[in-house]
């Protein structure tokens, strides 16, 4: 166990694990990585009274950590089995990833700011996440290097669904993206065969933009 997560946080997490599950999310395997993951280690230490009320903060870049209901919800969308190969476009913090590594995905995830890139890389192994490949890039063009994958989950608000991201999904592959200005809407589009996607819709989110990339 990690010296800097105590039964304090245990507790306040296992509070947040059940005010999850009273707005509606039940799949246990995810309220189970949600109770295990220190949200608090992802976040400024300022924040670290707050890190398991269900709310956004900054992390910088002028970016913020999801909050532990989206995180939650897009995660029981992607419907992960361990070994399964999982692309995240917006590494950002790490949360997200680590409850990824924790739901045992192959996990690849791409960060388009340096600055948290670089934090976060750093970070995961010494909280013992180690995803397969973490990315500087540009997430609207995926990674096919890597293709296909099983799922590909955006943490940003897309303008629109990104070609490369259907064309990297395997057949049954899901993605789960919010698209749209603020707020987004939260859309599964799951692969059929090689040209047919169905689309279902999941309400309305709000997420920093997914950008165009600077490199
Ligand atoms: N999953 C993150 C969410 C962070 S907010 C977490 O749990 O903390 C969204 C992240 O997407 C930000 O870090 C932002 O820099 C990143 N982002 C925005 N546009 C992007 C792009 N085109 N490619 C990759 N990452 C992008």
């Amino acid at each position: 166990m990690l010296q800097n997560d105590t039964t304090k946080h245990q507790g306040m997490r296992r509070k947040l694990v059940s005010e999850l599950n009273k707005k509606g999310i039940t799949d246990e395997k995810v309220l189970n990585v949600i109770n295990k993951v220190p949200r608090h280690l992802f976040l400024d230490s300022s924040f670290e009274s707050h890190a398991y009320q269900n709310k956004a903060f900054p992390i910088g870049a002028e970016q913020t950590i999801s909050h532990p209901y989206t995180v939650a919800f897009q995660s029981a969308l992607l419907k992960v089995s361990p070994g399964h190969k999982v692309l995240e476009i917006g590494t950002g913090s790490g949360y997200q990833t680590a409850v990824l590594c924790e739901l045992k995905a192959q996990v690849y995830s791409i960060e388009r700011q340096h600055e948290l890139f670089k934090t976060t890389k750093k970070l995961l192994p010494k909280l013992n996440y180690n995803p397969k490949q973490l990315i500087f890039g540009d997430g609207y063009k995926g990674l096919a290097a890597q293709a296909p994958f099983d799922s590909i989950i955006v943490t940003a608000g897309a303008p629109y669904v990104p070609k490369d991201l259907m064309a990297q999904l395997k057949i049954g592959g899901r993605l789960v993206i919010p698209v749209g200005a603020d707020p987004q809407i939260m859309y599964l589009y799951v692969r059929k065969d090689a040209k047919t996607f169905t689309k279902e819709e999941f309400g309305e989110f709000r997420f920093v933009p997914l950008l165009e990339s600077k490199n």
